[in-house]
């Protein structure tokens, strides 16, 4: 590994404080930012230490993780060495109150592999459940836990889809059961395709705990390690992201004392009675993890398309037809032009999604979900553009290309598909409970 890969801030722990302190903040709603597309010089030197490791590590076992389809621990350790992977690193690009660091972070990563990519960032889903739902102690105590150490890093699941209940995540049928006795929460039931599901140290779990009200009637217990009662499933075999485990979560009697409710008893008891009395709830668990992290996957998802799109554009001008190169020609030059317009356009949208996460706006038309859909979309078109550009070769295992059209399709599918993007923005623009 390059010797010169190291983390740009020596600070980093206090960075942790401080992004419980900036967290505090965003949730009172005390704290803004302008609006600016200059990055600053710590951006810049955050985004080309990523670039680096991107570039210089996991972009070379890219084609080896995939094939292995095996989580890359080794590459997971070395992010975790350079500071790249642990709480402090997130709680510092979290810091950054324009909200752009994190997203920017992700693309430089999932530009180097989107696999491997997963497998170092499949952690902040479970961190963005603790962080939504959670108080300040639970997320200073289970945080820490989801990724381990240096030495011996971990990883962190969240845990809401079933193999009844993808889209419709009012429908969960994991029960989490309140026993007064033991003061201890009983969790039965089996999820589904959970991202590192099974191999996690902390796994995040959504559960209904009243069936009767639906999405509203549920609540998020995070699993401490080796918990008695979590099994894991099957392991998925994929179409993409193939060095990201995934893997279905099996629950049975597991037992977790009562402090891993998240957000707490007394919380949860004030919410239910409202819903009982048919007050208008604010957000449910799941859906406050998924509009805090779907700018992020975004992210993600522009990443694949960049490195696609920069792959096409060298190969369209070194190869050679009808005696000139390929970019020559019009069809060629403008599917580059129009790959690079859109995924510009992506990021704005994703960058402007993150800034107003960041600082407590509320996403009135739904642009959380608009970051994700045209950023997930244009990943899938813009690397099926790559491998038409690249024509045979595009074809094959030999090109990256094809692994990353392959990587890009689960970006129109998880954290909400494209058609329930769709129906989430239709409603927040018209105000109608569109089907
Ligand atoms: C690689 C991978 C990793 C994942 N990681 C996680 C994870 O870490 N944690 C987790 O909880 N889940 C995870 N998931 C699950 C993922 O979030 C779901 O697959 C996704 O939400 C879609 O649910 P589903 O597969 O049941 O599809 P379904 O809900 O069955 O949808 C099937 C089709 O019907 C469409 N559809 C459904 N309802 C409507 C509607 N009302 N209007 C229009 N169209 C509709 C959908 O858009 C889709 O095209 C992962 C999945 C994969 C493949």
């Amino acid at each position: 590994m390059d010797a010169d890969i190291v983390s740009p801030s020596a600070a980093a722990t206090a960075a942790a404080n401080a992004a419980v302190d900036a967290a505090t903040a965003v949730q009172n709603g005390d704290e803004t930012a302008p609006f600016s597309l200059e990055l600053s010089q710590d951006q810049r030197d955050i985004r080309e230490w990523v670039h680096g490791f991107a570039e210089g590590v996991v972009r070379p076992a890219a084609a080896e993780w995939d094939e292995r389809e095996e989580t890359p621990w080794p590459i997971i350790q070395e992010a975790a060495k350079i500071g790249l992977y642990g709480f402090e690193s997130l709680a510092q690009f979290f810091a950054d109150p324009s909200g752009i660091t994190l997203p920017m972070v992700n693309e430089e990563l999932f530009w180097g592999d989107a696999g491997i990519g997963m497998a170092i960032m499949g952690t902040t889903l479970a961190v963005a459940g603790i962080f939504s739902a959670g108080t300040p102690e639970q997320l200073g105590e289970w945080v820490p836990q989801c990724y381990g150490t240096t030495e011996d890093p971990k990883v962190g699941a969240f845990c809401v889809s079933e193999p009844d209940a993808g889209s419709d995540v009012s429908s969960l049928r994991t029960r989490a059961r309140y026993d007064e006795a033991s003061e201890e929460w009983v969790l039965n039931g089996q999820k589904a395709w959970a991202t590192n599901g099974g191999i996690a140290n902390v796994h995040v779990v959504v559960a209904s705990v009243d069936h009767e009200l639906g999405a509203r009637g549920q609540a998020a217990f995070v699993i401490p390690p080796a918990t008695e009662g979590l099994e894991m499933g099957t392991k998925v075999k994929k179409h993409g992201l193939r060095a990201s485990h995934t893997a279905d979560v099996f629950l049975d009697d597991c037992r977790v004392p009562g402090s891993c409710l998240l957000g707490g008893k007394e919380k949860l008891d004030e919410r239910l009675a409202r819903a009982r009395e048919g007050t208008r709830a604010k957000s449910q668990a799941a859906m406050q993890t998924f509009e805090a992290s779907r700018p992020t996957v975004g992210a993600q998802a522009i990443g694949i398309a960049r490195a696609a799109y920069e792959y096409a554009l060298d190969y369209a001008k070194e190869r050679q037809q009808f005696g000139r190169a390929i970019i020559e020609n019009q069809a060629i030059a403008f599917t580059l032009a129009d790959m690079k317009l859109e995924i510009d356009a992506a990021r704005l949208l994703v960058w402007r999604a993150s800034w107003m996460g960041r600082n407590n706006h509320e996403f009135t038309n739904a642009e959380g979900s608009m970051s994700k859909l045209k950023a997930g979309e244009v990943a899938v078109w813009a690397t099926e553009r790559a491998i038409q550009i690249l024509g045979g070769n595009g074809y094959t295992r030999e090109f990256p290309v094809e692994r990353m059209h392959r990587d890009a399709k689960i970006y129109t599918i998880f954290e909400g598909t494209s058609e329930i993007q769709r129906l989430v923005i239709s409603r927040a623009i018209s105000g109608l409970h569109i089907r």
